[in-house]
Parts: C-alpha cells; structure tokens; sequence
C-alpha cells in the first residue's frame, strides 16, 4: 500500500537528549565562541584518531580553508571527482585556481585510482600536474586511499578527502578522518548526512601548520597569539589580522548537537549497514547493480545506490518518476559537476568524463536513513522490483 507522505531519500534522526543539548545552550551564557565547538572539535578528533579538527559552519567553508591552507591559488589547478556535489570542486575556483576532473570507476562511484595514474602521467610531461587532488567517498565508501597517497607522493601534489558522506567509515581498519592518507579530511553534518549540527562541516588534520591556517581563515584571519603577532601585545583586548580571511564559524548551537548526535555517530553507521545489507541481499539475484564497498572497507551508507542494468535516459527518468508516484523519494547522487551550465561555461563538455555521464544515466539513490522502518524498506523492494519486471517487457 502506498505511504501517506513520501519517503525522503535521507532524514536526520533528532532525539530528547539533542534538543536539551540545544536547549542547555540557549541558556547558557554563550550561544557562539563558547565551549561546545572545542568539544565538538575533540569529540569528532578523537573518534577519527585524528591530531586536529576544526569545526566550521559547513562542508563547504571546510573545503575552501582546506584549500586556502593547502596554498592552492591562481595558476594552480585542482582535481576532483565529476560525481559530486558542486562544492567539491566551487572551492578550488573560490581560490582562483583552475578545476579538472579525473573519471570514476562505475562499480564504485570513486574516482579512479588508475584513471588518475593515467591522467598524471600525461599531466608530467604536459608539466599541467594539479597542486592538489579532492577525492570524495561516494555513498560513505571510501576511495582507494592507499593508491591516491602513492600517487600524491610520486607527482607531489595534496591530497584532501571530501568524507562529507563518510562520517564514521573506516578504509583498512583506519578511520576516515584519521588523515593517515590524506592532508586534510572534511566532514559535513548537513541533517541528510550521518550525523548533524543542522548546517555545519569539520576539517581534520594531523599538520599543525594547516590546522594553525585553517583556524585564521575560519575566522578574519584574527589572531590572538602573540607568538603569531608582528609585534608585542598592546594588552588582553589585542588581536592582529595576519591574512584575510572569512567568518566560517560554527555556533554553539550546532556544536551542541554535533556533540550529542556524535555519541550515536556508531549506532547511525550500523543500522545504515544492516540496512544496506538488506538491499543487496533484495537485490542480489535482480537484474540491477548494487555498489558495494571494498571488503577492506566499512562504508558509513551515506547512501544506497544502485545501477540500472542498461543506460537510457529514458528509462531511468520513468523509473524514479514512478518511484515517486509511489511516494518513494528515489534521488540521483549526482548529475556529473562537468555538465552543469556554470562548468560548460568553463570549457568542460559532453563527452568529456564517459565513466560519469553513463554512471549519471543508471544511478538511482534508494531511501536510507536510520530510522526507516523494515515495512517501509520491503515496500520500496517490491517497488523496485516491479519496476524491473516492467523494463524487462
Ligand atoms: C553535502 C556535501 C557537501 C557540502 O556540505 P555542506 O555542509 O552542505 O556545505 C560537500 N561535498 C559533498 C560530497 C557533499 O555530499
């Protein structure tokens, strides 16, 4: 039987110990630039076994100070994956710099760790080779880190990690946010994500230079350590601006329930999986392609995505409509970055990244989210199944 309201595609899971966080700061003496982002910053630091994290108030203000920190500027040029939200690759142009894309690899999603050897190769001997490389681990399924961090070492270029879906996976027993391959990881907590502070982001990193950088840009450029300051200290009241920067903070607010949604940040992760489980199991003997994570890897299912078995335009836009006639929220994770208008303008074109634009033709993201219900998940099974019997006539 169809559902009164629609199944969201993600949905955030709030409960009383959230909203009296939230109510415990409002009233407390500080609503912004008090305790809570400190311990946010920690709590999140010492999960991921990362040196350092700062909070910001979104993934994408978390990607701009990682790449401002990283140095990255004009006439340099930025690699990222074209299968991801826009602002895995806005924040190399909010630094000037020049963005291109590396292909994926379509079991995964990920961008491709041989398509990036190759696209370095001729890169050298064009002496076009990026300042830094944007991975994103699509779904909560971590990149081929180990092989990125060879290449990152081998051509000389920075490695950050957009784990905005990826809160709470682990590539190779090692969390994502441990930086143990990367420079910097970013985290968002956006309410569709794994855990939320309503709008807000992380970046982590075991680099006291960049966590030092990262926090100015987070906010003006200000410092108030002396050591930092061009000259002694005018008194308690003193702060210098070294750098322009922005105000990317977080509010006490938002780290109030970052805290508090971070204490189930484990549970989240592991009904995702057993939910996830479900799916592939529902679908294992179909005809539709499920992305799977590496067995080396434990994917935090940000989201479930499966592949329609052929590639037509068509057919998958009658698909996730009928999804939705049947108030089931199927999405699309993600319409390729080089094809949005603002990207054509820049050059990019149709035909360019083949991997994403067939991959852009089949995907369609399922409802996942911790508190979906058994009976909502078999009604979205039989739905897509029938879908596929219908596609098979
Ligand atoms: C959600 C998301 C972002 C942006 O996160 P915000 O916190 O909304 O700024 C960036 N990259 C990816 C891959 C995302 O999914």
């Amino acid at each position: 039987m169809t559902p009164k309201s629609m199944i969201p595609y993600g949905k955030q899971d709030i409960n009383d110990d959230d909203i009296n966080a939230v109510i415990d700061v409002l009233k407390s003496d500080f609503i912004t630039q008090g305790p809570k982002v400190p311990e946010f910053e920690q709590a999140i630091a010492k999960q991921c076994q990362a040196n350092f994290a700062i909070a910001t108030n979104s993934a994408t203000s978390a990607l701009h100070i990682a790449c401002l920190a990283l140095g990255v500027s004009k006439g340099d040029t930025l690699w990222t994956s074209p299968i991801s939200f826009v602002a895995s690759s806005n924040c190399a142009l909010y630094c000037g710099a020049k963005v291109d894309f590396v292909d994926i690899d379509i079991a995964t999603g990920n961008l491709s760790a041989s398509a990036l050897r190759t696209k370095l190769e001729v890169a050298k001997k064009t002496n076009t080779l990026p300042k830094a490389i944007i991975v994103v681990h699509l779904a909560g399924n971590p990149c081929d880190m180990q092989q990125i961090n060879a290449l990152s070492e081998q051509y000389n270029f920075a490695v950050i990690e957009d784990a905005s879906h990826a809160v709470g996976a682990s590539y190779k027993n090692s969390m994502v946010g441990s930086c143990l391959y990367s420079d910097i990881t970013i985290f968002s907590f956006h309410p569709v994500k794994i855990i939320t502070s309503a709008e807000g982001g992380m970046a982590l990193t075991n680099c006291p230079e960049l966590e030092n950088k990262m926090r100015l840009f987070r906010s003006h450029g200000i410092t108030s350590d002396e050591a930092q300051m061009t000259e002694k200290s005018h008194g308690p009241w003193y702060y210098q601006q070294i750098t322009l920067g922005f105000n990317y903070r977080m509010t006490e607010l938002q780290a109030a329930l970052g805290v508090s949604q971070s204490q189930r940040l484990t549970d989240f992760v592991e009904k995702r999986n057993e939910l996830a489980k479900i799916y592939d199991r529902a679908f294992a003997d179909t005809s539709i392609v499920c992305l799977t994570p590496n067995s080396d890897n434990y994917s935090a299912y940000h989201l479930y995505i499966v592949l329609l078995p052929t590639m037509s335009k068509a057919l998958h836009k009658n698909v996730i409509s009928s999804l939705r006639d049947k108030n089931i929220c199927a999405h699309v994770h993600y319409i390729p970055i080089h094809l949005q208008p603002y990207y054509q303008k820049l050059g990019f074109k149709q035909g360019d990244f083949p991997f994403a634009e067939e991959y852009y033709q089949r995907a369609i993201s399922l409802p996942l989210y911790p508190k979906l219900t058994l009976d909502e998940q078999g009604y979205i099974i039989d739905s897509v199944k029938a879908e596929l019997t219908t596609l098979a006539q």
